[in-house]
Order: structure tokens, then sequence, then C-alpha cells
């Protein structure tokens, strides 16, 4: 939980325009992309562009909360356009904690009854 942020972490790269993604929404603050590999449909991720925080102990309070109220934001328009029967917000830290993508972020995975939970 201790390491340096480490400036070639893939989100980083994104965020540099190295790594192609799929973005959602923006804005200066803050990147909502979809997930590679995705745990159902429409898993999006959120991530402040200016922090280096890996982890949720890192972030400065006012990161957090531009990156909360853009998670709530973008999931709003995640369940209206693709209508899940729920969602997960689910955020990770440290590689013990499932965390595999050290730049801090939260996902937004949709959930349907009738469909299998992957992750
Ligand atoms: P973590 O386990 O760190 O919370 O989640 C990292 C997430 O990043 C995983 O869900 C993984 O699928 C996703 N991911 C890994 N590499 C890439 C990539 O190159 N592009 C995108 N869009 N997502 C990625």
């Amino acid at each position: 939980l201790n390491a340096p942020y480490d400036p070639d972490n893939i989100f980083a790269k994104i965020l540099r325009g190295e790594i192609p993604s799929v973005k959602v929404w923006e804005d200066e603050h803050v990147l909502a992309f979809m997930d590679v590999f995705p745990q159902s449909e429409g898993h999006v991720l959120i991530v402040s562009k200016t922090s280096t925080a890996r982890t949720l102990l890192d972030i400065e309070p006012e990161t957090l909360a531009r990156l909360a109220e853009a998670t709530r934001r973008t999931a709003r328009a995640v369940v209206k356009a693709l209508r899940p029967e729920g969602f997960q917000i689910l955020q990770f830290n440290g590689e013990a904690g499932g965390q595999t993508v050290f730049h801090l972020h939260f996902h937004i995975v949709p959930r349907w009854s009738d469909r299998p939970m992957k992750g």
C-alpha cells in the first residue's frame, strides 16, 4: 500500500493517450472509460486525471469528492442507457486487496438478476 506511484501504469498511459480507450465521459478532472475485460455489459472505470494516488488512502478529499460525483453521474448514465436491475461500485486497494492497476479508480458494474456474476 505504501509503494510510490508508477507514472507508467496502464491508466496513466491511457490518460496520456499512449494507450487507446473507449471514453464514456470526461471533464478537466475526471475520465470515465470502458473496462477492456468487463465483468458485465457496461463495466466502466473512473479515474482522476490529475491525482497520482495509488489507493484510496492517498487521495485528497477534494479529488475524491470529484471522483465520487463523477462516478454517480456516470452510473446514472449507464443505468439510463442499459437499464440494469442493479449495479455495483467496486474499488480495490493493494495487490492483496485485488488491485491490479495502481492508479486509484472506481468500477461501475451493472448487474442483472438473470446474468451470472463473474466478479
Ligand atoms: P483493479 O483490479 O485494479 O481494480 O482493476 C483494474 C481494471 O482495469 C480491471 O477490471 C481490468 O479489466 C482493467 N484494465 C486492465 N488493463 C486495461 C486496459 O488496457 N484498458 C482498459 N480500458 N481497462 C483495463
